[in-house]
């Protein structure tokens, strides 16, 4: 896709057509990713023109979706002197382009969406991801806000037949991935990539936002800014000290950019035991490396477990289509959801355990943690679990994300600002919780919320769409199941545009203007004549 200079206005293209063959050629090619020791099913290894017809067929079922639903209706926000942009979402993975497209199709213009990486590039599902399925079901609404000719149903199946789509355990990872580029290409929406936002600047209620974009510093100024920006996007990744004092080269976190390759016949150490330290674990098994330890604090794995006899769920928790009104729930409620997710971490689908146990270089050390963690003169890394020695010659930080808003550089000028949850709420005895505390405490349109007296008429301006939401709003935000909330979101700056753009002058003239009738010529000789008094 192309990048805009000029970039308010986004609006759908057609599909073009040429691109979006080299889509469907991609869909093939895609498949055989990471994931290239799954079984394909029947409908991703068939012949191309079997392929280029279905993607025909996708292109004309996704034209009469964009007649159905109509043009974008016209941008009615009152536009405001000194200001580039309505909005700036910050973030063009799944959640800025939904959101991007939520607002247009609301009629909120000049809205731009930037990334810092290349195309093709945004997101997590080519990169950090390394799970071969989706670990969410394969039923969930998506970034199609309702539309279901663009969800990933209306995708697959027409590409590959239903029968291929209920023969799907979860959804293929690369095949999301994309989906998510047809459906960019599909809403005609622009990125503008390889632009970072290095700083919030508040003015007072307006945003001017320090950007560097190929390499050139700019400022832009908006009057709102989304953060879609990511699960590392309020405080970054979560490393543990003893991780973080070693020197680089030994260590990398799931986030980064993991030397798989350099690991082969290699012993490595993985310090975490949820989804991405499996996944991790797996991919160096599959690259050859000799020997895999994993290390769990817990004294056993979670996993999703066929149903036992536990408590039915409390209300409030198992229905998807309703969990944007988690955010309705009281805090305490809100609060001892978060500390029940804290407890249980993240469960780890079945499939990836399997994936690592397959191989005999795999261990897993429950109830351990390591200590002493060192680096030897001879390059290598040891550390003890009780008596026992280990010595690795990498180690993998699967600790997971941690929400720190005063670690985030994007926030450095208004983090001090921002109510969080230990500011707002004080937990019973027992239910103290650190973590949580440092959540930011956000309003019904995932707006930052003054801690103090100041910051109050900027800070309802930055919207924090991003894992730093997750208590508030009861899901990890960004996660598919999320992706109900985006009308939230898009209805809340709607409204402030709305309610902002009010000018009671004008109102009051337009009010008391004189009515003017139209010429009474077409029903005119239906007139009944009244007689002359
Ligand atoms: C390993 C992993 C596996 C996951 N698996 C699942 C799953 O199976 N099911 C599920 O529902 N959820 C899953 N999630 C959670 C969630 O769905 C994903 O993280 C998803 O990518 C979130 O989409 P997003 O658009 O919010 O953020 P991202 O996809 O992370 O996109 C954020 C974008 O913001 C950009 N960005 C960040 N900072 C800046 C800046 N300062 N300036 C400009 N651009 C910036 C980044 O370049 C990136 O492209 C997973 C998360 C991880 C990390």
């Amino acid at each position: 896709m192309s990048e805009p200079t000029e970039h308010e206005e986004t609006r759908p293209n057609p599909l073009d057509r040429r691109g979006f063959f080299r889509g469907a050629a991609a869909l093939t090619v895609g498949g055989f990713g990471v994931a290239a020791e799954v079984a394909q099913p029947e409908a991703q290894t068939r012949a191309a023109p079997e392929i280029a017809d279905a993607a025909e067929r996708l292109e004309e079922q996704t034209q009469s979706a964009l007649r159905w639903i109509g043009r974008d209706p016209a941008d009615w926000v009152k536009a405001r002197a000194g200001v580039d942009h309505n909005v700036v979402i910050v973030g063009g993975g799944q959640s800025g382009l939904s959101i991007g497209y939520g607002l247009r199709r609301k009629g909120v213009g000049r809205v731009t969406v930037i990334d810092r990486a290349s195309p093709g590039e945004a997101g997590i599902w080519r990169s950090i991801a390394r799970m071969h399925q989706l670990r969410t079901p394969k039923t969930l609404a998506g970034p199609e806000l309702g539309n279901a000719a663009l969800s990933f149903r209306a995708f697959y199946e027409t590409l590959h037949g239903t029968a291929a789509f209920d023969a799907l355990d979860r959804i293929p990872r690369t095949d999301w991935a994309d989906y998510l580029d047809w459906f960019q290409r599909a809403t005609g929406s622009m990125v503008r990539y390889r632009t970072r936002l290095i700083e919030i600047e508040p003015q007072g209620d307006l945003l001017r936002l320090h950007l560097e974009s190929d390499g050139v510093r700019r400022t832009e100024t908006a009057r709102k800014v989304v953060l879609a920006n990511g699960y590392a996007g309020a405080g970054g990744p979560n490393v543990p000290e003893f991780i973080r004092a070693l020197p680089p080269d030994v260590w990398t976190h799931t986030t980064g950019n993991i030397p798989f390759e350099a690991l082969a016949g290699k012993v490595v150490g993985v310090v975490g035991a949820g989804s991405s330290a499996f996944d991790a674990a797996a991919v160096a098994l599959e690259n050859g490396a000799a020997e895999v330890h994993l290390f769990s604090r817990r004294p056993y794995i979670d996993y999703p477990a066929p149903p036992s006899p536990q408590p039915a769920p409390a209300p409030d928790r198992g229905y998807p289509n309703v969990s944007e009104l988690a955010y309705e729930l009281p805090d305490g409620v809100r609060w001892r959801n978060f500390l029940l997710g804290d407890r249980r971490v993240a469960s780890v689908p079945l499939d990836s355990i399997e994936r690592a146990v397959a191989f005999d270089g795999f261990h897993i050390h429950l109830n351990s943690s390591l200590s002493d963690v060192a680096r030897t003169a001879d390059g290598k890394v040891t550390g003890k679990v009780g008596n026992n020695m280990f010595r690795f010659d990498h180690l993998i930080a699967a600790t997971g994300y941690r929400i720190d808003l005063a670690a985030q550089p994007e926030l450095a000028r208004i983090h001090d600002a921002i109510a969080l949850w230990g500011d707002r709420y004080k937990p019973g005895a027992g239910e103290e919780n650190a973590a949580g505390a440092a959540h930011p405490y956000l309003g019904a349109g995932f707006e930052f919320l003054p801690r103090g007296k100041e910051g109050g008429e900027y800070l309802r301006n930055v919207h924090c769409f991003n894992l730093a939401a997750a208590l508030s709003y009861g899901v990890p935000v960004g996660d598919v199941p999320s992706t109900v909330d985006h009308p939230r979101l898009v209805t809340a700056i709607a409204r402030d545009f709305y309610r902002e753009g009010v000018d009671a002058a004008a109102h009051e003239r337009f009010i008391n203007a004189p009515l003017t009738a139209p010429s009474a010529a077409p029903y005119e000789r239906a007139v009944a004549k009244r007689e002359a008094a």
